[in-house]
């Protein structure tokens, strides 16, 4: 079934980035994700140092404009420790937008930044720029690609997206979500977030394009669906991911579990929630194999 005879597989999938309202609430990042702060910065190595204890890796999306900050010692830090990086766009792109304006407030407040260039070209330029950032400052290649933000319709709408990202050397992508409740309801029943879910998670296993590009999509719900759009609290969340889990473990399947260290620092300080969910997983019987996204791929097969 998997390596080491694990019964299903967890893929855990940090995006180093700001967040809007994390970790504080009423910041606004959109023009910065890149630049991480100091608590982020450091949750980034809380979280290396729980996966590092049980001896598995993440797989983490990197801006390129976190490659601007003299001070990438946490980023050194991880890839030294075998995490695997995955290339997250230089300034956070929407990878769907059809005008300049709509790619990024950073487009939207200096449009001439396009150049003459149309979004499409500045979506292949950002993704080199990254790759080549990755490369010349942490020594090592970007593997696959995450969309900033996810679509509920993944990249099917958008084939010349797919094509660009093939033509980029990527195999693999991560873009796909289904949210498993409905936006501007706080703090809705669980038991309906378990059951909407689990069937996400039926319909999320990983597939590919029609040029053979394989979507690892986030699964589950993602830290900022839990504490910014469900007002949920950590427990919660907790509990939420261990129904996934034991979702998974039941249909040997694949999970992919997305978080963002800002909004994590905010509001798991002590990086309880890893902590529990590598556990929980790797105690169910039979075990799981936590993976990355590229070790994922290898495991499925070459397109
Ligand atoms: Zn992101």
């Amino acid at each position: 079934m998997y390596p080491n005879g694990a019964e299903f597989c967890l893929s855990l999938r940090p995006a180093v980035e700001m967040c809007t309202n994390f970790p504080y609430w009423t910041s606004q990042w959109n023009h910065l994700k890149g630049a991480l702060d100091a608590d982020s910065k450091q949750y980034v190595l809380k979280m290396h140092e729980v996966a590092r204890s049980y001896g598995v890796h993440l797989y983490c999306l990197l801006v390129g404009s976190s490659f601007e900050d003299p001070d990438i010692d946490y980023l050194k830090e991880l890839v030294a420790a075998g995490h695997e990086v995955g290339n997250h766009t230089y300034t956070h792109l929407n990878v769907k937008a059809e005008t300049v304006e709509s790619l990024q407030v950073v487009y939207a407040g200096a449009p001439w930044l396009a150049n003459g260039r149309t979004p499409l070209q500045i979506i292949r330029d950002e993704v080199r720029a990254t790759n080549a950032a990755i490369r010349e400052r942490l020594g090592v290649t970007a593997t696959g690609f995450g969309t900033p933000g996810a679509f509920s319709t993944g990249l099917h709408d958008v084939p010349e997206v797919q094509a660009l990202l093939e033509e980029e050397g990527f195999t693999h992508v991560t873009s796909h979500y289904l949210s498993p409740a409905s936006r501007g309801a706080k703090r809705p029943p669980l038991d309906h977030v378990e059951a909407a879910m689990c069937k996400n998670i039926d319909q999320l296993q990983p597939y590919r394009y029609p040029n053979g590009l394989l979507e690892i999509a986030p699964m589950a719900l993602t830290d900022i669906a839990a504490f910014r759009v469900l007002d949920l609290d950590r427990w919660e969340y907790v509990r939420l991911l261990k129904t996934a889990i034991d979702h998974a473990h039941a249909n040997r399947y694949i999970l992919s579990l997305a978080f963002h260290p800002p909004a994590m620092t905010a509001r798991d300080p002590h990086c309880d929630v890893l902590d529990t969910v590598i556990r929980y997983a790797l105690e169910k019987p039979g075990g799981c194999w936590i993976a990355t996204n590229s070790e994922i791929a290898a495991h499925l097969g070459a397109a």
